[in-house]
């Protein structure tokens, strides 16, 4: 049994990660923890591995107290800094423990990522649709902006040089985000959830790679995955592609 502290318990994602772990035969949920509580070895209460998911501003603390307090952590708060990640880095080596942070736990998003990181090379042409529902507040998504980096470095690796374009004139944005090249585009339509079309094109062909997540189900595989895995993966792990297999 892995014994497994839930960060940020009363909310959303925290919610439905405590319910997943307790489901589970090999887990035992040993502690909830929320806003009031602070975060030591006490509240802990001989967790060894922690699950945070509350708030960008208050993610990188709880990280470096489970840490302080002996504990390996899996983390799906967005909003890390580079220079936040650096100092969990650096913590995570000395302490001998494992910090996993994963922007998107879903696998089919990691592994769409990852397709088209795969793709880029061979198309001239690539954009990316995501939809989120309207009450996300930022846009493009981190995935949509992930997955845009990957796939420009991997068409700058392949030789590949700008998407063709003849586009002239655009004075409403209709082109939408220029990530490196790459064009992104966000829907914002109620009923959605989060989903992402990675749409690459040659002459007389056409790719389509589309990752939804329906609900928050989608994402407690790939949480209880790396809940598993931590122990087995010291210092700072980013992304969900070193635990599955596919780094
Ligand atoms: P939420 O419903 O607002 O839940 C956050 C919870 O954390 C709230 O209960 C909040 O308490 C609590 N909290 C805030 N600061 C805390 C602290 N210092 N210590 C302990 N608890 C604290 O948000 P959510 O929808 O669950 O999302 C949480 C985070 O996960 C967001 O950053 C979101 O973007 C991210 N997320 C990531 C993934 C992924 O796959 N990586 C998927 C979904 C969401 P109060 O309500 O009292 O403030």
């Amino acid at each position: 049994m892995i014994r497994v502290a839930v960060i940020g318990a009363a909310g959303r994602m925290g919610t439905a990660v405590s319910q997943a772990v307790r489901e589970a035969d090999d887990l035992d949920l040993v502690a909830q923890i929320g806003i009031e509580d602070a975060i030591t070895a006490s509240s802990l209460d001989g967790a060894q591995v922690a699950v945070d998911f509350t708030a960008p501003e208050a993610t990188e603390a709880n990280v470096h107290a489970c840490l302080d307090a002996g504990v390996d952590v899996v983390v799906g708060t967005t909003g890390w800094t580079p220079e936040a990640l650096d100092r969990v880095g650096t913590h995570a080596s000395q302490s001998g423990h494992g910090v996993l942070i994963a922007p998107n736990f879903a696998m089919s998003a990691v592994l769409a990522t990852r397709f088209a990181a795969l793709a880029a090379p061979f198309f001239e042409s690539v954009e990316i649709i995501e939809m989120h529902h309207p009450d996300k507040l930022d846009a493009p998504s981190g995935t949509a902006l992930a997955t845009a980096q990957v796939v420009a470095e991997e068409r700058r690796r392949a030789g590949r040089g700008a998407v063709p374009d003849a586009t002239q004139t655009d004075p409403l944005g209709a082109r939408g985000a220029d990530v490196e090249g790459i064009h992104v585009h966000a829907v914002r339509l109620r009923g959605l959830t989060a989903h992402e079309e990675i749409l690459l094109g040659n002459r007389g062909e056409q790719l389509v790679l589309r990752t939804d997540s329906f609900d928050r189900s989608s994402f407690m595989p790939g949480v209880l995955l790396a809940v598993r895995a931590i122990g087995a993966h010291p210092g700072l792990t980013v992304g969900l592609d070193e635990i599955m297999g596919i780094g």
